[in-house]
């Protein structure tokens, strides 16, 4: 089975200890390839080698660096179908999904901060007649990215990006249940003769290898993107150290239908909001409330066209949705299927395991689920599943329907379907979210700022927000 290395100093390298792991397409179920179980010891050796790279890099010129990370971009497009075959065979995802979003917008994510780099300009601020003050942004130093499974290169690549482009040296550690992706990156890097040191890949397990890059005394900046759990555990290692921390953490979104919406491409959306890459994108809108003028006419609609959709392996170019990432994850699904119908839910569409056929007959397939008849605040509306499952609640007015979507302990986002404008931006203002839609889900500018607030994370990553995160902003005085 192939061995996929880590990637240090410029070279793959085995872990110290010689140990792998399996990695298991979810597909079929069974594993394809062997995952190094790094440990703080190959860390070690990736931070020293970020530090030795650290002067060369960050004292390149801006032009020189954006040009790098554009051959970056470049050679992961011209390894496009291998990107797009990898991606979906490791995650389980459709093929067109993986073609469509996940590998173009990583190519995206290097070029935005490849260009973006020229044109952050950092302030001034006159004192008419006393002097002037310019502040400096400075690279960190090196800095530890954490990326999670569910859109593997497109999040790797939304921290590693800005992080590298401001000057950066990363140690870097993708989901260790979908790490061939940022395998090949690494061989892209050698394609082009990439600086070496600069990016630094350790593969393995969070507790071992992500542990050993939140606690390493010369990492300044942690990104992360996770559950919140992980998120938590994080902070309370890096906050004491003052390391910055940049936590992209989990979300339990509403999608908020009146009556007035335009129906048909509210229907069209929202099934995408809900079922897209198997329902694991942390913007997906799982809680969705109907206002009840067109909540029956909604409800036959909906559960008509999802029973319809079609769950298939990663390849067919046919499958709407494709397996999810592994086992535990789908019994995680399943169990809080079990736990709706306890707490008085109707399935009104899937709730089970699909069984495909062989070679394909041990994969982690689930049919898209709806569940009517909970209570706003029960464990089912309140707890992030992650997976192919939304329910469906009616409302009558806005108050209502704003203190139920604002009653979780999470804000990512949110979506609100109306014609009326007034009604749409006050909600907009009032929801606890760090992004909101309205009459549109998953529209992306990466200038925008990106993150959420109580449970869903702190900072924000995108555009400007990213550049900062990555810099030390140095204040200097001139006297007139
Ligand atoms: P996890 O929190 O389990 O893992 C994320 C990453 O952190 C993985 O690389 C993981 O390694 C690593 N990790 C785990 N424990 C530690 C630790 N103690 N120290 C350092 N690193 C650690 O999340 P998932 O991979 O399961 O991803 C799903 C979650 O991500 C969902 O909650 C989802 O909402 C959230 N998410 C949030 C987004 C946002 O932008 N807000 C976007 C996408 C997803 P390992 O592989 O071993 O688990």
């Amino acid at each position: 089975m192939e061995k996929i290395q880590n990637y240090i100093n410029g070279k793959f390298v085995a872990p110290k200890a010689g140990k792998y792991f399996d990695n298991i397409e979810p597909a079929k179920g069974i594993a394809y390839s062997l995952i190094p179980d790094s440990q703080a010891e190959d860390v070690e050796e990736a931070v020293s080698a970020a530090q030795a790279a650290f002067p060369g890099w960050s004292g390149l010129s801006i032009e020189d660096r954006g040009d790098w990370m554009m051959k970056l971009s470049n050679g992961i497009a011209a390894r496009m179908t291998e990107f797009v075959e990898a991606e979906s065979r490791d995650n389980g995802k459709p093929i067109k999904l993986a073609e469509h979003v996940d590998i173009p917008r990583a190519i995206s994510n290097f070029k935005f901060f490849a260009t973006g780099i020229q044109h952050f300009a950092s302030e001034s601020h006159e004192m008419v007649g006393v002097g002037i003050n310019y502040t400096l942004r400075k690279p960190l130093g090196v800095v530890g990215c954490i990326s999670p499974w569910n859109l593997p290169l497109y999040l790797f690549s939304w921290k590693i990006a800005p992080a590298m482009a401001t000057g950066n040296c990363v140690v870097a550690k993708p989901s260790e249940i979908t790490p061939y992706t940022a395998y090949l990156l690494c061989k892209v890097m050698e394609d082009i003769d990439f600086p070496k040191g600069v990016l630094n890949i350790v593969h393995g397990f969070g507790h071992t290898a992500g542990d050993a890059i939140v606690r390493h005394k010369l990492t300044k900046a942690i990104s992360f993107t996770g559950g919140t759990t992980t998120g938590k555990t994080i902070a309370t290692i890096a906050a004491p150290m003052f390391k910055k921390l940049s936590l992209e953490l989990g979300g339990k979104n509403p999608n908020i239908i009146f009556d007035d919406c335009d129906f048909d491409e509210m229907m069209s959306t929202t099934i995408r909001s809900s079922f897209a890459n198997q329902g694991q994108i942390c913007l997906c809108g799982s809680r969705i409330f109907v206002q009840k003028g067109i909540y029956e006419r909604f409800k036959k609609e909906f559960v008509e066209k999802i029973k319809k959709s079609k769950v298939s392996y990663p390849t067919d170019p046919k499958a709407q949705l494709g397996a999810v990432v592994s086992k535990s994850h789908m019994e995680k699904v399943l169990s809080y299927v079990e736990l709706a119908k306890e707490e008085g839910g109707t399935i009104l569409a899937g709730g089970h395991q699909v069984k495909l056929d062989a070679p394909y007959d041990q994969g982690f397939y689930l049919a898209p689920t709806i569940i009517e008849g909970l209570k706003f605040d029960c464990r089912t509306n309140q707890e992030e599943i992650f997976g192919p499952v939304v329910t469906l609640t009616p409302f009558e007015t806005e108050e209502e329907v704003l203190m139920m979507a604002n009653s979780t302990e999470y804000g990512l986002s949110a979506t609100i379907w109306t014609n009326n404008l007034k009604r749409a931006h006050n909600l907009a203002n009032e929801i606890d979210a760090g992004i909101v839609w309205i009459n549109a889900w998953l529209v992306r500018d990466l200038r925008t700022p990106f993150g959420g607030v109580k449970s869903s994370g702190v900072g924000r990553e995108g555009g400007w927000e990213a550049m900062k995160f990555f810099t030390e902003a140095k204040n200097v005085f001139v006297k007139y």
